[in-house]
C-alpha cells in the first residue's frame, strides 16, 4: 500500500519551489498561479494481482494528469518501490513543462505503481501491467492521455498495456501508449531518443563553451535506458566515458572504457559493477569525479546542497527528472557550471513518443533518418531558445527553460479561458 518517503515527497516541493521562481519572474496573474500550481485530475488505484504461488497481492498505482491546456497527457508510467503520490505529481507538472518547452501540442502526466519490478517474475510483471491498465483506462485514450515508458518498465510492458486497452474496445489502438516495440507500431528511434537528445543538447552546450567534444570525459550517473544510451553516443562523438554506476555499484577508469562492453557486461550480469580493467566507486565518488560532463541518469535529488560544491563538471546534462535539488541550483550557478536542464535535456524521449503518435494515428510510418533529423531540429532549436533566454535576462537555464515553458502554458489556459 502506499508509502511516502521524504525524498519523494521533496520532489513536490522541489517542483512547486521551481515553478514559483518562474511564475515570479513571469509576474504570473494570481489566477493562472493558482490554476497551474494544482494537478488537473489524480487517480488512486488499489487493485489485486495473482502471483506465481497463487497468492493475492493488493498494489497500489496512480496517474496524475497535471495540465492539458495544450492537448492530451504524456507521461511515463514508472514501476519502482519507492513511488508516491506526491512523486507522480512532480513527475507530472515537469512532463507539462518539458512538452511546453520543446513546443509539442500535448500536456503533461505520470504514472507509477509501487513495486519491485526486479523481484516479480514476467508473470506477475504482465498480470500488474493488465490490470493496472484496466484501473487507469477509464482516463486515458488516444485523445486524453498516452502512456509511455519510465524507470522499472519498458517496450514489453508498453506492448501489454497496448493490448490490454485493444482487448476492452475490440480493436487494436496503438496510439494509446508510445515506447511500444516496431512490430505493433512503435517507432524507430524511440528506445534511443532520449538519449540522443541528450547527447544533441550537449553538443550545442559544448559548442557554446569553446569545448571540443572529443576533449572531454564524461560521467554517467545510473546505466538504464537513458544513461547507457547516453554514453555511447557520446563515445561515437569521440568523447571519453571514464565512469558510470548503477544500483549494484560503480566503475571508474580515468583512461576511459568502452560503454558498448559495458552495456554486454550489464547485460550479463544485472550490473556495471566489476567490468574488467575498472576500479570501483561509490555513488557519492563519482558524482565527485574529475569529469567535463556529468549526465545524472537515475533518479531524483542525485546533486543536494550536500555535494553540489564538490561537483568537478563543467557541464550537467540531466538525463533523469529532477536529479538536482533547488540548494544544489544556486552552488552549481555560482560555480559556473552550465545545467542543461531535465526539462530540455531529456525530451527527445517525449519528442520521439510524439513522433510515434502521430505516425499510429496516421497508419503512415516515417524512417529513422527522418525521425533523428526532425529530433534533431526540434532539440537543438529549444536549446537554443532556452540559452538566448538565458542570456539576454541573465538567468539559469533551468529559469529560462522554465519562464519559456510556463509562459507557454498559462498563454493557452488564457486564450482558453475560464470556464464556466
Ligand atoms: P531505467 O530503469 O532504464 O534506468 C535507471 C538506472 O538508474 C538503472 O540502471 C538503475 O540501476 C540506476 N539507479 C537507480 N538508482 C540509482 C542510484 N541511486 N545510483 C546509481 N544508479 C541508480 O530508467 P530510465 O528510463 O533510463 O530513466 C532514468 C531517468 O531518466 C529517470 O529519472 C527517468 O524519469 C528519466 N527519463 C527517462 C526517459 C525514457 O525515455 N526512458 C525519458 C525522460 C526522462
Amino acid at each position: 500500500m502506499a508509502k511516502e518517503s521524504s525524498t519523494k515527497s521533496a520532489a513536490w516541493q522541489i517542483a512547486l519551489e521551481q515553478f514559483d521562481e518562474a511564475a515570479n519572474f513571469l509576474e504570473m496573474s494570481d489566477a493562472s498561479r493558482k490554476t497551474l500550481r494544482a494537478p488537473k485530475r489524480e487517480l488512486t488505484v488499489n487493485f489485486p494481482v495473482r502471483m506465481d504461488d497463487g497468492s493475492v497481492e493488493i498494489f497500489t498505482g496512480y496517474r496524475v494528469q497535471y495540465n492539458l491546456s495544450r492537448g492530451p497527457a504524456k507521461g511515463g508510467i514508472r514501476y519502482h518501490q519507492d513511488v508516491s503520490l506526491e512523486e507522480v505529481r512532480a513527475l507530472a507538472m515537469w512532463m507539462t513543462w518539458k512538452s511546453a518547452v520543446v513546443n509539442i501540442p500535448f500536456g503533461g502526466a505520470k504514472g507509477g505503481v509501487i513495486c519491485n519490478p526486479k523481484e516479480m517474475s514476467l508473470r506477475e510483471l504482465e498480470n500488474l501491467t493488465r490490470r493496472y491498465t484496466t484501473e487507469i483506462s477509464i482516463i486515458i485514450s488516444p485523445e486524453e492521455d498516452i502512456p509511455a515508458p519510465d524507470v522499472g518498465t519498458n517496450p514489453q510492458v508498453m506492448a501489454w498495456i497496448m493490448d490490454t486497452y485493444s482487448m476492452h474496445r475490440g480493436y487494436s489502438v496503438p496510439a494509446i501508449v508510445t515506447g511500444k516495440p516496431l512490430s505493433i507500431g512503435g517507432s524507430l528511434g524511440r528506445v534511443e531518443a532520449t538519449a540522443r537528445g541528450c547527447m544533441i543538447t550537449t553538443l550545442e552546450a559544448l559548442r557554446h563553451r569553446g569545448m571540443d567534444p572529443k576533449d572531454v570525459k564524461v560521467v554517467v550517473q545510473g546505466y538504464g535506458n537513458a544513461g547507457s544510451i547516453a554514453a555511447i553516443l557520446m563515445h561515437e562523438q569521440g568523447s571519453t566515458i571514464v565512469a558510470a554506476n548503477d544500483t549494484g555499484g560503480g566503475i571508474y577508469n580515468p583512461e576511459g572504457f568502452d560503454p558498448n562492453e559495458v552495456l554486454r557486461h550489464k547485460q550479463e550480469t544485472g550490473s556495471v559493477a566489476g567490468f574488467p580493467g575498472t576500479d570501483s566507486v561509490t555513488n557519492e565518488e563519482l558524482l565527485e569525479l574529475e569529469c567535463e560532463v556529468l549526465v545524472p541518469a537515475a533518479l531524483e535529488n542525485a546533486i543536494t546542497g550536500k555535494n553540489a560544491d564538490r561537483i568537478k563538471a563543467k557541464i550537467i546534462t540531466e538525463a533523469a527528472n529532477g536529479p538536482t535539488a533547488p540548494e544544489a541550483d544556486r552552488v552549481l550557478e555560482s560555480k559556473g557550471v552550465l545545467v542543461i536542464p531535465d526539462i530540455l535535456a531529456n525530451a527527445g524521449g517525449v519528442t520521439v513518443s510524439y513522433f510515434e503518435w502521430v505516425q499510429d494515428i496516421q497508419a503512415f510510418f516515417w524512417s529513422e533518418d527522418q525521425i533523428n533529423s526532425r529530433l534533431k531540429e526540434i532539440m537543438i532549436n529549444s536549446f537554443r531558445d532556452v540559452l538566448s533566454t538565458s542570456l539576454e535576462k541573465k538567468i539559469s537555464m533551468r529559469l529560462a527553460a522554465q519562464v519559456l515553458a510556463i509562459g507557454r502554458v498559462a498563454e493557452a489556459n488564457d486564450t482558453r479561458g475560464l470556464y464556466p
